[in-house]
């Protein structure tokens, strides 16, 4: 058995049941494990820290599958997991008017570079860490027993895979192909979703709750959703009421798509309107020609990609929000978010306030928000939590 030890006092994360170690942190590895290999890892002074996937290439060397010495990893420990997985969801996933969720969210649900998503049924899954690589026939053998999908789709196509020395990778893993468009229902709305060649895994799940909250406001009201991607805020709007809703985004093919979704909802053409344009550029055109709106969604693409880009991110948040904020009417509504995991949330809560002063605006917070709780935030994982945001009226 392969034994890695850590560096003096390098140990306190892995107490605290934080699953990764750095490469920095290592002192010694007893063999020669193979990527993706699981390994003991031991403190300093010898004792048992955690069974881990060891990671050749990437910086984080190692990823913690278990912290109980007496656990074996292999077949039976992925059936407990993803079991854990499951009950974790029962609470909220049963409901006859949503079919799909995310099952599995990586280190947070204790399985370490993987994500399972459930689109009615089909399962798409990526496999990011080399440790995650190693088990992926044991993960799909298991989820068509527990999941009996009609097909499992890989879409490891995603660079943070180079880190650890993979190949990106897409396809096939179970059964079917899913069709080139999959029509999935969230809270009684139908979306068209494109898990083949769609943004992340096809569909971004994580906003359920906050679209779900955006009903409770929209009735009567015209509505401007920015970063709209395929109009997951706009059908919750319309449903619920709404006058108008415009949708802005750069992509021509995620329009498409909005407007697809909200025609097959039953809702009609003059209910929306379709705005290819950067959200940055479109936002001064709108105050300078003083259009006002009562509800304002900004849920833009992850600004900061890494630490070094977080002034810059802070810069491009205040920026739209800032923009925002003058455009509403007053007691108007903004829906703000960030899914950028390296911006805090007291960072983006900053962010706000400031933007709210510059506006000239009395802005009150009528809410904090966050991602669906599929998309599981662990106490022993701070960097779970990556989507923040905000409900704010401005009189
Ligand atoms: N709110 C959406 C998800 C948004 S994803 C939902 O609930 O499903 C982010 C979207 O922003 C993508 O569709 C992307 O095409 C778009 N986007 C990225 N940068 C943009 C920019 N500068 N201007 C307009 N749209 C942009």
């Amino acid at each position: 058995m392969i034994v890695v030890k850590l560096k003096k006092d390098r140990e306190r994360s892995l107490i605290r049941k934080h699953p990764w170690v750095f490469s920095g942190a290592i002192n010694s590895v007893k063999g020669e494990p193979k990527n993706g290999e699981t390994v003991k890892v031991i403190s300093n002074d010898g004792k048992f820290l955690c069974w881990a996937a060891y990671s050749a290439k990437s910086q984080i060397s190692l990823r913690a599958w278990s912290f109980n010495e007496n656990e074996t990893i292999d077949e039976n420990f992925f059936y407990k997991q993803i079991d854990n997985a499951l009950l974790y969801r029962e609470q909220f996933i049963n409901s006859p008017d949503s079919n799909s969720y995310r099952l599995i969210n990586a280190e947070s649900d204790g399985l370490p570079g993987i994500i399972v998503d459930i689109y009615d049924r089909f399962v798409v899954c990526q496999f990011l860490s080399a440790g995650a690589e190693q088990w992926k026939s044991t993960i799909v053998k298991i989820l068509v027993e527990k999941i009996n999908p009609l097909g499992i789709y890989e879409r490891s196509d995603v660079d943070v895979r180079e880190k650890e020395g993979l190949k990106l990778e897409s396809g096939v893993l179970f059964g079917e192909t899913p069709p080139e468009i999959l029509e999935i229902i969230e809270n009684g709305n139908k979306f068209l979703i494109d898990i083949i060649n769609g943004h992340k895994s096809g569909f971004y799940l994580d906003q359920k709750i906050n679209r779900k909250l955006l009903a409770d406001y929209s009735k009567d009201k015209e509505v401007l959703n920015c970063f709209s991607f395929s109009g997951g805020f706009t059908l919750y709007a319309l449903r619920a009421g709404a006058l108008k809703v415009i949708n802005v985004d750069s992509s021509k093919d995620a329009l498409m798509l909005a407007e697809k979704n909200i025609l097959s909802n039953g809702f009609k053409n003059d209910q929306f309107e379709n705005v290819e344009d950067d959200v940055f550029k479109y936002l001064r055109k709108l105050r300078d020609s003083n259009r006002k709106f009562d509800i304002i969604i900004l849920d833009p693409p992850k600004f900061a990609e890494s630490f070094n880009q977080i002034e810059k991110a802070s810069r491009g948040y205040k920026d739209i929000n800032l923009l925002a904020f003058k455009l509403l009417k007053p007691n108007g509504v903004l829906f703000t978010f960030s899914c950028s995991g390296h911006i805090s949330v007291d960072l983006f809560n900053k962010i706000i306030a400031d933007a709210a002063l510059d506006s000239g605006r009395k802005v009150n917070v009528i809410s904090y928000l966050t991602q669906s709780p599929d998309h599981t935030i662990s106490t022993n994982f701070p960097e779970s939590l990556y989507l923040k945001g905000l409900i704010c009226s401005a009189q």
